[in-house]
């Protein structure tokens, strides 16, 4: 089979893929082929649900107050579209260079919780993790299991258009921490900033990386499209691995144009 990698870049990667020589950026289309469409794309979330409540505090929380029948929904929808999918090639190439201890950091938006469940380890989350619950108060953290999130989902679905039901419901699996205020899920939604230590962690990693790869990501949204830039600023070489061009890739050294996980399988096959 035709390599998908420019011979160039072969010959580079060859001779660069050293000790902790990588850090990576990772987006949406790292997970398409795990079946999770890119939020904007075809079959995507926003083509059912309108970003502008949706992805929004302020809308999500006037649907509890005025219509949680639809929020339920929406839950629903999002989480059956994560619950099913598994890390794919792509995931488990970048879990294994991380092993290798080629990899540095993967710097991921996307919140479906892949790269760990590939065995990744050095994962910095700049968006959360839809699996993940957190106190807006004390900062506290707790991790959801696939079976918890199943009971919510089956929960809901049993509840549906019952106003009383769903708040109970939502209670339950948004309890009070101990510091009285109310978890609530560890997403960054639309407007909210970014978690200040996995920033500074994204930074840390950018700064000493020789290559950055940036993987199925637009880079569209602000502030993650400036880290390649940090990372060039600071000696990287940026490889985009996306199938297709984009506005962001003229920024990028290279380009590799194609699935993440051919592309990415084929790079673990050049470690010598
Ligand atoms: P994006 O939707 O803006 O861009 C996705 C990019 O992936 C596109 O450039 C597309 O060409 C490319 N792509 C699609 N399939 C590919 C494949 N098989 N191989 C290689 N490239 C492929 O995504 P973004 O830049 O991550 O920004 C969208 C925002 O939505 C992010 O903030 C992210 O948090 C969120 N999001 C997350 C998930 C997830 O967790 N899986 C899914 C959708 C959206």
């Amino acid at each position: 089979m035709p390599s998908l990698i420019p011979y160039e870049i072969i010959n580079y990667l060859e001779n660069n893929l050293t000790q902790g020589s990588v850090s990576c950026v990772t987006g949406a289309g790292i997970s398409a082929e795990s079946g999770i469409p890119t939020f904007r794309g075809k079959g995507g979330l926003w083509e059912k649900y309108d970003p502008e409540t949706y992805a929004y505090p302020q809308g999500l929380l006037n649907l509890l107050r005025k219509r949680p029948d639809k929020l339920a929904n929406f839950i629903i929808d999002f989480y059956s579209m994560l619950q099913e999918a598994k890390p794919n090639p792509a995931h488990i190439a970048l879990a294994h260079l991380e092993k290798k201890g080629i990899l540095d950091a993967t710097i991921t938006q996307n919140i479906d919780n892949l790269h760990k469940l590939a065995g990744s380890n050095n994962v910095i989350e700049l968006h959360g993790n839809a699996f993940r619950i957190i106190c807006p108060g004390c900062g506290n953290k707790i991790m959801f299991s696939k079976e918890r999130i199943n009971e919510f989902v089956s929960l809901l679905k049993d509840k549906h258009g019952s106003r009383i039901g769903i708040t109970k419901i939502l209670s339950r699996f948004f309890p009070r921490c101990n510091c009285s205020l109310r978890y609530r899920v560890d997403i960054v939604l639309f407007g909210e900033m970014l978690p200040e230590n996995e920033l500074s962690l994204a930074y840390k990693a950018l700064k000493k990386c020789k290559i950055l790869l940036v993987i199925g990501s637009s880079l569209a949204v602000y502030p993650a499209s400036m880290l390649p830039l940090f990372a060039k600023e600071n000696g990287a070489r940026v490889i985009e691995i996306n199938s297709q061009m984009n506005d962001f890739s003229q920024n990028c050294d290279h380009r590799i144009i194609g699935s993440a996980s051919k592309i990415l399988t084929e790079i673990v096959s050049l470690i010598r």
